[in-house]
């Protein structure tokens, strides 16, 4: 990756705002557009590879811009070739992204953070203990994209933002973002998934945008009393509130919503809290995704650690929820957790 931090940097600039950038340099508007094609349909990693460009304005560009603020600051690669990228922002702040091989779509998906940290503090989550820091600029977002394709050669056919940080709480610079992944990075809205806690004046704000993309829920359980001590932040927005803006979006958008459920051992597990969960869920359009918890150590529960639901019993509760509810069911196959890189481990640790 390029190196000089200090100048802005031109990853995460629409092809409109980079025809402006060309016509302030008194260069012709087709140069905007040859830069856009370099940063981000032929991921370029320097200006000096954009052989289109005379060496002057090559030049010219190197002076002002860089390509890339963030830097790479540590890479693991998993036993099954998830990749768990650490990059170091131009003020020292660390953010984390992981990219993963979908076996069953043959392609790559990229797991991005939207925050440092994060201030909702889930108890189960590795995140949530570092407390918010910082929001992402779209400007970053974009650029953990383009530099796993700089970095791997591959092209991300998926984005979800799963990993730092709750998207909606930093929901300007994240919908920029989805923009710019649509139309300049050229995914597909249907393509992008946003996973939230449950900010419901910003889900309905979302729904308004009818941008198609996948919204998928941290539920986490069916009753006020359970999702109160997972979820902090349903104190602020109770269920029947969260209830009623999934609805809307649906309505909205006509876009299947996701549900999250993070299986953990003897708290919402019983076989009576699926059936209560297939009730809650009766007339939403959504499936379930049953997320294995995976340990941290971090989580607990009246001071006890926090532990997996025995993948039996995860079995049995899917089966059950299946049975009731008629909708599809999925347990989610866990990545790269011997370089902690799964879902919740992302706390700026790295595995020797
Ligand atoms: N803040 C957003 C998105 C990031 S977390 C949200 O909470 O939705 C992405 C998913 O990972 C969420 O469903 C979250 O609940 C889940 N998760 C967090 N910690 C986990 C853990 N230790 N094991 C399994 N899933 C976890
Ligand atoms: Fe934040 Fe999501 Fe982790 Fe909860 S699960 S602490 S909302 S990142």
């Amino acid at each position: 990756m390029q190196k000089s931090q200090e100048k802005p940097s031109l990853s995460g600039l629409s092809e409109l705002e980079l025809i402006k950038l060309a016509e302030g340099l008194n260069w012709p508007s087709f140069k905007g557009k040859t830069l856009h094609s370099w940063i981000y349909k032929k991921w370029a990693n320097s200006f000096e590879e954009m052989s289109d460009l005379s060496k002057k304005d090559r030049e010219a560009l190197e002076e002002k811009y860089t390509l890339s603020s963030l830097l790479l600051e540590e890479k693991q690669v998993s036993k099954d070739k998830t990749i768990k990228y650490l990059w170091k922002s131009q003020y020292g702040d660390l953010i984390e992204s992981v990219r993963m091989f979908l076996e069953e779509h043959d392609s790559y998906s990229a797991c991005i953070s939207s925050q440092v940290g994060c201030a909702v503090g889930c108890p189960f989550c590795a995140t949530g203990t570092i407390g918010f820091k910082k929001n992402l600029s779209a400007n970053q977002i974009i650029e953990q994209i383009l530099n796993i394709q700089r970095d791997t050669k591959e092209r991300l056919n998926n984005i979800v933002f799963m990993g730092q940080g709750e998207p909606l709480l930093n929901y300007d610079e994240v919908i920029k973002a989805v923009y710019l992944i649509k139309d300049s990075v050229s995914i597909g809205a249907r393509r992008i998934t946003i996973s939230t806690s449950g900010i419901v004046p910003q889900i309905k704000k979302l729904a308004e945008e009818k941008l198609q993309v996948t919204l998928a829920v941290s539920l986490h359980a069916a009753d006020q009393e359970t999702r109160e001590f997972l979820v902090p932040i349903s104190k602020k927005y109770k269920m029947p509130d969260l209830m009623e803006a999934l609805h809307f979006y649906y309505n909205k958008t006509k876009r299947r919503i996701t549900i999250e459920y993070v299986m953990l051992d003897g708290i919402n597990d019983q076989v009576e809290k699926a059936r209560a969960l297939a009730d809650l869920l009766k007339g939403l359009h959504c499936h379930v995704n049953l997320i294995p918890y995976n340990p941290t150590d971090v989580g607990n529960f009246h001071g006890k650690a926090l532990k997996r639901t025995p993948m039996p019993k995860i079995y049995k509760f899917k089966d059950v929820l299946e049975k009731t509810s008629r909708k599809k069911v999925t347990i989610r196959h866990e990545r790269g957790v011997d370089i902690n890189a799964a879902c919740g481990q992302l706390a700026n640790k790295f595995v020797d």
